[in-house]
């Protein structure tokens, strides 16, 4: 059995169905990702794993004990909310050391693992200060802190970084992904941002309308979207209305250009969809379908530009990096976009 077992989860409040037949199996030490839009149900998912919220029916198995009956005390979790949910009143070293307290450890033992936690988030230095003195990554990292300090052996965070500016909210992802793989602690993190959940999960599980559409490896949720509502949802992705010449072999057409795909088509139309990264502006090797396109749109965003092309009545976008000697397209300018008719995904 899996560490963590989620089977036929649902939760209904009143006439609303928000958690639909939800299933997952977690491995011990893996961090796995709900991503998914406001609303979607992905904290009631995790009120009801950390025991915050009755499940309507279903099974949930923390290390092969069913904790559905238990109190969120009695369940081995660590949770870290999106507001900073520190206690006002209580110093940095008292909000770390506040469940260890509550379940009755020594006063130094508490001492101790109050300074490894500490030392862990590379806050050694501020136990004595008061939540108002710090910065909301150092509050998010307390939290954080605070949470491991019981040694769950499940970490919950609903959202911890959605209050943070994008500089820091990059850097401590990447600390709480070190963290935990330091710890080996098994982690369900909750995110609306589908470049956070990318870059810091073992696997994602993509959750629409209370219901889990697709679970998978970051590569392959953005690569292999499993319905068309993860592949719009995660990237940026170019939805193309093709002719269907021959469904057999795979020969269609995308604003009059012929495309040879080699793999069966539905008959009459399909579409098709293309990441901007995987098309280029002119001829390039390796790419073997070339269209012709008008730029209608250039957004600099520094690294990388976003341009965007009508091809025979279709809007594609598409990416090219920065040079600096070569200024980008301007808009009116007639271009050759190339693409593999391989990476082309057929929805
Ligand atoms: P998410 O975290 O993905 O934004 P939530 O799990 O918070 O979504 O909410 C899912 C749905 O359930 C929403 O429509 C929300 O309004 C509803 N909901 C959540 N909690 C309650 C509650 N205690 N009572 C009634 N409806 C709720
Ligand atoms: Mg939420």
């Amino acid at each position: 059995m899996s560490f963590l077992t989620i089977e036929h989860l649902e939760k209904s409040f009143g006439p609303n169905r928000v958690v639909k037949d939800f299933n997952l199996t977690i491995e011990k030490g893996e961090f796995i990702s709900l991503l998914g839009p406001s609303g979607c149900g992905k904290t009631t998912v995790l009120r009801m794993v950390a025991g915050f919220e009755t499940p309507t029916s279903g099974a949930i198995h923390i290390d092969g004990k069913d904790v559905v009956r238990l109190r969120p005390n009695q369940r081995s979790i660590g949770m870290v909310f999106q507001a900073y949910a520190l206690f006002p009143n209580l110093t940095v070293a008292q909000n770390v050391g506040f469940g260890l307290k509550v379940n009755g450890t020594a006063r130094q033992e508490i001492q101790s693992r109050v300074e490894e936690m500490l030392s862990l988030i590379g806050l050694p230095d501020l136990g004595a200060r008061y939540p108002f003195q710090l910065s909301g990554g150092q509050q998010q990292r307390v939290a954080l802190a605070r949470a491991l300090a019981p040694r769950p052996q499940v970490l919950l965070l609903d959202e911890p970084l959605s209050a943070l500016d994008a500089k820091i909210r990059v850097s401590l992802r990447e600390e709480i992904r070190a963290i935990q793989q330091k710890l080996g602690i098994t982690t369900i993190f909750v995110t609306h941002d589908q470049e956070e959940a990318l870059s810091i999960s073992d696997r994602i599980v993509v959750m629409h309308q209370g219901i889990a559409d697709q679970v998978g490896t970051p590569f392959e949720i953005y690569n292999n979207p499993a319905t068309r509502f993860v592949a719009g949802f995660v990237g940026t992705l170019n939805l193309m209305e093709a002719k269907v010449i021959d469904a057999e072999k795979g020969v269609t057409t995308i604003g009059g250009a012929p495309v040879i795909l080699g793999r069966p088509l539905p008959k009459g139309k399909a579409t098709l969809a293309a990441r901007p990264e995987t098309i280029r502006l002119g001829r390039a090797p390796g790419k073997d379908t070339v269209l012709a396109g008008k730029i209608t749109g250039v957004n600099f965003l520094g690294s990388v530009i976003r341009l965007r092309a009508d091809v025979g009545g279709q809007v594609i976008d598409f990416d090219t990096f920065n040079a600096p000697g070569v200024p980008p397209p301007t808009p009116g300018t007639e271009v050759e976009l190339s693409l593999s008719a391989r990476d082309l995904l057929v929805i």
